[in-house]
């Protein structure tokens, strides 16, 4: 998932434990049958490792599109659209189309994506594409971005269909497959595929959702207002090299090092915007006096203030919402055990959201 700049609608409610709860807030529970089958599909869809270079996203699709068949539609509006994602990573987005009998508007468009970052065995302390469900909380690589969504929206529509709800506008389903790599899929979608996907508008299932604490009290809704894009970036140093016996004084590894130094310690200047401003200052409301609602009024009183950013970005829900951050995110390096490294890199990572970029 894209980091994304997300405005919190005021919810509006004492923050006292005791505060009564709306009834009309409480999320409708599905009945057992539903839970059981909604359930069924996210665990086959957690287990399958559509990462790229896996070649497994087809499966997502076909276990999604075999939900969509099952409930009714047609195969003519199933649509399996292979295409590359990376450069020789062959990949598939889900196109689907819930036809109205009598359109009075244009298509709505329901929008995921159905691959996964990879996740190694080794990194995890559970095997990332077992799924388990553990006091309340469910564990496995895309259980939260997105196959959560991407089973959601899928079973929300089955459901509504086995109830025989009749749209007014046909809602077509995209979903594509590698939103964590290339993003090619989504090009395609408003390019190539235009005639499948065309729509009036899109609700994305994966930028945003209502959060509850544990009395299904809510506590906000995060709605994408804007995108941080990203660019990546190479550090490489060179030297001539030579015998491990003999060092030199200067080294390529170590150069690197030197560098990566400079950039593990480098803020770029905060800067606000219509939705960061919003944000924090619906965030500082609910915080209230807390030293995180305090750090962020005095942020907001000076945008240029960057240790009042620090601060805020202390804390990890909030890391990257008050400027452009890089990270280094790979490394490698030399070329033989006993021999000096002529050269070494390292990659590095860069998030900046259009109005706040700042090389
Ligand atoms: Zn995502």
């Amino acid at each position: 998932m894209k980091r994304v700049l997300a405005l919190v609608l005021a919810t509006a409610l004492s923050s006292a434990a005791s505060a009564a709860v709306d009834p009309r807030t409480v999320p409708t529970k599905l009945d057992p049958a539903w839970q059981a089958k909604t359930r069924a599909v996210f665990k086959q869809a957690i287990e399958i490792p559509s990462v790229h270079h896996r070649g497994q996203t087809q499966r997502v699709a076909e276990l999604l599109a075999s939900q969509f068949r099952a409930a009714g539609i047609p195969d003519a509006d199933i649509h399996f659209m292979p295409y590359e994602g990376l450069p020789g990573d062959k990949t598939t987005a889900l196109i689907v189309r819930w036809r109205s009998a009598h359109p009075t508007k244009k298509p709505m468009l329901i929008l995921g994506h159905m691959d996964v970052v990879e996740a190694k065995r080794e990194d995890w302390k559970l095997d990332p594409f077992v799924f388990r469900e553990q006091d309340g909380y469910f564990y496995g690589r895309g259980t939260s971005d997105m196959k959560n969504g991407d089973v959601a929206t899928t079973m929300a529509a089955v459901k509504l269909m086995s109830e025989g709800f009749k749209p007014d506008r046909d809602i077509i389903f995209f979903y594509s497959g590698d939103e964590e790599t290339n993003g090619q899929g989504a090009t395609l979608g408003s390019t190539k595929w235009r005639n499948l996907t065309d729509a009036e508008f899109g609700l994305n299932a994966d930028g945003g959702c209502v959060s509850y604490d544990r009395n299904f009290r809510p506590l906000g809704c995060g709605i994408s207002m804007a995108e941080k894009t990203f660019q990546t970036y190479f550090f490489t140093t060179h030297n001539p090299g030579g015998h491990s016996s003999r060092p030199r004084p200067d080294n390529a590894i170590y150069d690197l090092a030197d560098a990566l130094e400079k950039l593990r310690t480098y803020r770029f200047q905060p800067m606000q915007n219509d939705v960061s401003r919003a944000y924090f200052e619906e965030r500082s409301r609910q915080e209230g006096d807390s030293q995180l609602g305090q750090q962020i009024r005095a942020w907001l009183a000076n945008p240029n203030d960057g240790a009042a950013a620090d601060a805020i970005e202390a804390n990890p829900l909030e890391v990257g919402l008050t400027r452009t951050r890089c990270v280094a995110t790979m490394l490698s390096g030399g070329h033989a055990d006993n021999a000096l490294p002529q050269s070494a890199t390292a990659t590095f990572f860069r998030r900046s959201s259009p109005r706040c970029a700042k090389a």
